[in-house]
């Protein structure tokens, strides 16, 4: 069971999200903004973060950039939710800061999937 962070300002993709989180036994944890979700981040230190990049105001790249810079955030994994799913973004997205990346649309046992296996492959490689 995780506390995960949802930065996500469509309300479609969030409340699937939350669900699928939910359904898993996980405790999603929303924000619809990027100044929301570090408040959050830096509040309840999620053990990981899903970031919306198209948001209202400040984007979903800077505020991962700030959580990065940030010693309280910065070993929190981030990973980027988006619908650029074009070849060479996720590259552009881990040189952003990213630990991950997961292309919308979401689908709910592919996202599920590739989400756990993510969370647990960088939560173990900070471990190591
Ligand atoms: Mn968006």
């Amino acid at each position: 069971m995780w506390r995960i962070l949802i930065v996500e300002d469509s309300r479609t993709n969030m409340l699937l999200a939350v669900e699928v989180l939910a359904s898993a036994g996980h405790i999603p944890l929303e924000a619809v903004t990027a100044t929301a979700g570090i408040d959050i981040a830096r509040r309840e230190h999620p053990d990981a973060i899903l970031m919306d990049i198209q948001l209202p105001g400040m984007n979903g790249i800077e505020a991962t950039q700030i959580l990065k810079a940030d010693p309280a955030t910065r070993n929190i994994p981030i990973i980027a939710l988006t619908a650029l799913a074009m070849k060479g973004d996720e590259q552009r997205m881990l040189e952003a800061g990213f630990d991950g990346y997961i292309a919308k649309p979401i689908h709910y046992k592919e996202f599920l999937a590739e989400l756990e296996a993510t969370v647990l492959r960088l939560h173990g490689e900070r471990s190591e």
